[in-house]
């Protein structure tokens, strides 16, 4: 893949910034080099990452910005390698032709959404969930054998959440048309549409999609108007944990979280479909990064109670598409995205999957990424249609109670819920605490901070009685 940027991958000269060329820089993923970048309102975390690395964009505020705090340059550069020598040059050189070649226009996206819902009206319901800002189609395409009935698994599938991640889109179209155009012909896609219920999202942000393909490839956000700025970036706008960490206040910022949680319609869309299908599992392409990711985003300081579910088939997917499988808080915290809220608020088994190494991967780049992720995408279908049953067991239930408490402990914002779950807490013996802080494999500072808390409320009871 992109052989352009591979080879490009050289130690960053002391000229390097005399470049006028926009250029991505890959840095080493530590805490200082975090600080630095958010600091100086660098945005890292909307480009590549890994835990070994960040990738930001070198710009021309980015080079005024580090020559004017020498301490913070030097530290961040020391070790940075260029990724990208211009990204306007290698965005040019990816589709040469205006009906973007391979990659589909919002025309063709919706065409084919359209072809195959006609084709295929046994096994399809094709509606639109709602309008956006500037008045576009989020096109809703339901899979499944309408003559089987039954309890069905549901599976959510969606694409572009952030406009110029092209390829999240045709992974869920290319998805779209294997299961359709193989149904009675391979065993396993027959039984996925008689037993469960897919519906694919190909575009959720088609007018930040839109203005990505047409005027501004590099176009992340929506396109809604926000005090003096355009656009919310749809993957911080959810309401878990809205705007605690790793999302910017900013509305002319990248990672802008919006003006409050849900403000966007296509956020409003998103959750409007999760209670509509009661979804069991659901994943989001993104790009890029050739990562699996899993909840929690917002903090690092715990693992979810049901981490060994979402790593089982994290690296069970990761192992197919060759991505490495992970927490998404071991690359860096961020809030107000779709896995944490579907999640948290739902009970979701919610992935996120960066595909590839670039967001537009070069055209013949297109069909394995898309083969491998349909390959991920069958396991998940076979292997997680009920992956969270209720589960009542003592220990379990104490984990669970344990992630509400950091829920409302790490940025403090709902006192009485918090309190609720620490006198459950407070009747349980520590030795059982313990375990389930085990469990979470949660941060000892944190660890004593709710055991403070337990006592104190431990006490307080005692002095009532
Ligand atoms: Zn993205």
């Amino acid at each position: 893949m992109l052989r352009r940027i591979i080879t490009s991958l050289l130690a960053l000269s002391p000229f390097m910034h005399l470049q006028a060329a926009d250029q991505v820089l890959r840095v080493p993923n530590t805490a200082e080099n975090r600080m630095i970048l958010e600091q100086l309102e660098l945005e890292h975390d909307c480009y590549g990452k890994s835990p070994e690395y960040l990738d930001f964009l070198y710009d021309k505020r980015a080079k005024n910005l580090l020559e004017q705090r020498n301490t913070f340059r030097n530290i961040l550069l020391r070790n940075s390698k260029v990724y990208v020598e211009d990204v306007d040059a290698l965005n040019r050189s990816l589709v040469t032709r205006d009906d973007l070649g391979k990659y589909h226009t919002l025309e063709e996206t919706e065409a084919s959404i359209k072809e195959y819902a006609d084709k295929y009206p046994d096994l399809t319901i094709l509606k639109s969930a709602g309008n956006t800002h500037e008045n576009r189609n989020v096109w809703v395409l339901e899979i499944s054998n309408k003559k089987t009935g039954g309890d069905k698994s549901s599976f959510l599938i969606m694409g572009s959440h952030h406009a110029r991640e092209w390829i999240s889109t045709e992974v869920p179209l290319a998805l779209m048309k294997h299961l359709l155009d193989n149904y009675g012909k391979i065993d396993a896609v027959t039984k996925v549409l008689d037993e469960s219920r897919i519906v694919i999202v190909p575009m959720v942000n088609p007018d930040g999609s839109a203005h990505s393909r047409t005027k501004q490839r590099m176009w992340r956000k929506n396109r809604r108007p926000v005090a003096s700025s355009i656009g919310v970036d749809n993957n911080r706008n959810y309401a878990f944990k809205w705007g605690t960490t790793g999302a910017s206040p900013n509305p002319s910022s990248d990672t802008y979280r919006g003006p409050e949680p849900m403000s966007e319609i296509e956020n409003q869309i998103v959750v409007n479909l999760q209670k509509e299908y009661d979804f069991d599992t659901a994943v989001s392409f993104h790009s890029y990064s050739e990562l699996v990711l899993w909840p929690w985003g917002y903090t690092g300081k715990i693992k979810s109670k049901d981490h060994q579910v979402f790593e089982k088939h994290g690296k069970a997917m990761g192992q197919i598409l060759g991505y490495k499988p992970m927490q998404i808080s071991g690359l860096y915290e961020a809030s107000g995205g779709f896995d944490d809220m579907l999640y948290a608020d739902f009970g979701v088994l919610t992935y996120t999957i960066e595909l590839g190494k670039w967001f537009v991967p070069q055209e013949n780049e297109i069909d394995p990424i898309c083969e491998k992720s349909i390959q991920a995408m069958m396991y998940l279908f076979e292997n997680a249609k009920n992956p969270l049953p209720v589960n009542q067991d003592p220990a379990y239930v104490t984990k669970g109670i344990l992630q509400n408490v950091v829920r409302d402990l790490v940025i403090d914002d709902n006192q009485s819920r918090l309190d609720i779950s620490l006198s459950s807490l407070s009747l349980l013996p520590d030795s059982a605490i313990q375990l389930a802080m085990d469990g979470l494999e949660m941060e000892t500072r944190l660890r004593d901070q709710i055991f403070d808390y337990i006592n104190r409320h431990r006490s307080f009871h005692r002095m009532q009685n």
